[in-house]
């Protein structure tokens, strides 16, 4: 008995672990359907062992939580979960449970859409709020990344009094690749799948970025509704349209199980050509009386279910292994096969991530290897089933690009070329440069570098300060509007944050935020370029990885001189933000909950005008926490360490 509980332990650990990557860090580790499979055996364990069950088990939660980057919200009407389905015989046992409740039962049939769900509310037609699930009961207010997706309504055609609605937010496949695609030219770390690009793109905090990222909206549910009365799902769903909301596409009502699983197996095969990922099709009871009587569980609704469809997976023959050079030099390498048709599209690369990856697996040309593809956009390798090689395929020692030797340095999986003069990390240092986080010139998008440095005018990061407007409207395809356009661009980002153009050099595991917090801290690029590693590693959240990165690289030739020439265009080397007067200077705040009346992103501005720093985690450099309501695990921290927490009061009185 006591293996049973240890067992039951470990599942609950581990499925809470896998949660927290996939709902809170947006990038899964393992695949849905494995973990749909553990979470079905502790469902099973938990009714065969009821001494054992808990109410906190994760089969009793709606996974997700709100992690208080933005405000909450509280939602009146909980978001609930799904009960889950994989065979024929357990969506019959569904229909046996719903026929033991009421009778004469039609289903409404939808696809089951793999995105994040969101709750859309509005008062008199208008849109007043969007929040995101969260935990089922407290999500987080999103409605400034909302507002941006196509197809969220902004007025609807009706001013009902108040109507909340819910719906799926999804990206799109297509543009799914072309954020994956930007991402690799970046040297980012693509995301896994759309499911989490949409959500790591709705929790983004410049609007901004969210709309680029070309978000869609199906909305499937009416939560509350007023001056209204509906009695079906079917005819909510009919309403919503009317609305003007796009609703989840092919739904269908039917008059009994069968059916219902007909149609669940139609959408199934329709699931590759879809514009959009689903990950199974939803059987809901229609009539609104009966859904009244069955009521819910803690986590899901008694009326609905998921059928989930299982990962499709396919054997095929690598023909070539290709290795590309990302922007900070790293080889990866990618398997092209055989092309099969998988999920509904044809599928003719597989991404290899590294060597030990290669190794693992023992792939090389010419073996015969399983592909999968769950949701996932980007197949990958399972296993090798038939082994034509007699090794495993090993990495070039010299890069594809330039030739120039390889390293694979210590602690590291990846293979880098550490050439700065490489052609093909130069393309991708460029991109880099100029986009938006970094020096953002508009105009310069990646496929006009390309032609820039295939016609011979830009060799090097700083030629980008020396385009001629008349030679670009000598080229063709360009017009003279076009080319002054992208001269004023190239113009403007002149006066660029300092932090934005350390950004944009692209050093190794300095992102945006780290970037902006150099500036700040040093205030101008000559205190960088003499700033001990002791002093890097004093600012706030670097360690020895990042400070010793930075060391480096400014004290690289190559760095200097480029540093120099674009000192010489007029390139803005210093921190733009504004210290009003530095009383907290050395001070460094973290912000919990919502406070009374500033946003915390006011309260961070304000901070930082006074010379102060925030940080998002409490640790014992944190000099004050600030907090609202609803502080949650932020002020445990601090109570633990000794951090003094005040309150918005206390913080007015320290500005005044
Ligand atoms: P769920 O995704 O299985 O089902 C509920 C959700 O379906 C609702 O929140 C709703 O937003 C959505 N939905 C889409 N279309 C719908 C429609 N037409 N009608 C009704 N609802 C619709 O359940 P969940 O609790 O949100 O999440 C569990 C899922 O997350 C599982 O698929 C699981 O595999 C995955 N997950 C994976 C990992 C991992 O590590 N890979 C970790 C945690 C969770």
């Amino acid at each position: 008995m006591e293996d049973i509980k240890h067992k039951i332990e470990e599942l609950r650990k581990t499925l809470r672990y896998h949660s927290d990557r996939y709902y809170n860090d947006d990038a899964p580790e393992i695949e849905d359907y494995e973990y749909d499979m553990m979470m079905r055996q502790l469902k099973e364990l938990e009714e065969k062992y009821p001494q054992y069950d808990t109410v906190d088990s994760p089969t009793k939660r709606v996974g997700g939580r709100a992690d208080n980057s933005f405000e909450s919200v509280e939602h009146t009407v909980r978001m609930e979960s799904l009960q889950d389905a994989f065979s024929k015989e357990e969506i019959f046992d569904f229909d046996r449970r719903v026929h033991d409740v009421v009778n004469n039962v039609h289903y409404v049939v939808e696809p089951k859409i793999d995105g994040l769900s969101v709750s859309l509310e509005y008062v008199n037609g208008e849109f007043v709020r969007g929040s995101t699930r969260g935990d089922g009961n407290v999500g987080e207010d999103v409605s400034g990344n909302i507002r941006v997706i196509r197809n969220v309504p902004l007025k609807l055609n009706r001013a009902i009094p108040f109507i909340e609605v819910r719906g799926e937010v999804y990206m799109p496949k297509k543009s799914f690749e072309r954020v994956v695609d930007r991402q690799l030219i970046n040297g980012e770390k693509p995301f896994k799948n759309p499911r989490n690009a949409a959500a790591g793109s709705l929790r983004q905090k410049d609007s901004r970025v969210a709309a680029e990222r070309g978000l869609d909206i199906f909305v499937f549910n009416i939560q509350q509704i007023e001056g209204v009365t509906l009695n079906s799902h079917k005819e909510s769903l009919d309403f919503l349209k009317e609305l003007g909301f796009n609703t989840v596409p092919y739904y269908e009502r039917v008059d009994n199980i069968e059916d219902a699983f007909s149609k669940v197996e139609e959408i199934g095969e329709r699931r590759g050509s879809l514009e959009f990922d689903i990950d199974g099709a939803v059987i809901k009871v229609d009539d609104f009386a009966q859904r009244e009587q069955l009521g819910s569980t803690a986590k899901f609704p008694k009326w609905a279910v998921a059928f989930k469809y299982p990962p499709e997976e396919k054997q095929t023959r690598v023909v070539d292994i290709e290795i590309t050079v990302g922007r900070t030099g790293k080889l990866t390498p990618t398997a092209v096969l055989e092309p099969v048709h998988l999920a509904g599209t044809t599928v003719s690369r597989a991404t290899l991530h590294n060597q030990d990856f290669i190794n693992e697996k023992g792939v090389n040309i010419g073996d015969v290897v399983t592909v999968r593809k769950a949701g996932d956009i980007i197949p990958e390798v399972l296993c090798v089933n038939e082994k034509h090689s007699s090794s495993n395929f090993v990495f070039p020692d010299v890069c594809p690009s330039c030739n120039e030797k390889v390293v694979r340095e210590a602690d590291e999986a990846d293979i880098r070329c550490i050439n700065p003069e490489c052609p093909a990390q130069l393309l991708r240092n460029l991109i880099h440069f100029c986009s938006r986080d970094a020096m953002d010139i508009e105009g310069l998008g990646p496929s006009i570098i390309e032609t820039f440095v295939n016609e011979g005018m830009i060799n090097k990061v700083t030629d980008i300060y020396h385009l001629d407007k008349d030679e670009i409207a000598r080229l063709d395809g360009f017009q003279q509007t076009s080319a002054n356009n992208i001269v004023s661009s190239v113009e403007g980002s002149k006066n660029n944050d300092l932090g934005k153009l350390i950004f944009a050099f692209g050093i190794r595991h300095i992102g945006a935020k780290a970037a902006k917090l150099l500036s700040d801290e040093f205030g101008n690029m000559d205190n960088i370029l003499n700033a001990s590693r002791e002093a890097l590693l004093d600012i706030e959240g670097f360690g020895e990885i990042m400070a010793d990165a930075v060391y480096d690289y400014f004290h690289t030739d190559s760095a200097l001189e480029m540093i120099n020439e674009l000192k010489a265009v007029g390139v803005n080397m210093q921190s733009n933000t504004v210290i009003k007067d530095d009383r907290f200077s050395n001070m460094t705040f973290v912000l919990t909950g919502t406070l009374p009346t500033y946003k915390r992103s006011e309260a961070a501005k304000i901070i930082e005008s006074f010379g102060g720093k925030t940080s998002s985690s409490v640790s014992k450099k944190t000099t004050y926490v600030l907090a609202g309501e609803a502080g949650g695990s932020k002020l445990d921290k601090a109570a633990q360490l000794g951090i003094p927490v005040i309150d918005e009061n206390d913080f007015n009185e320290m500005i005044k």
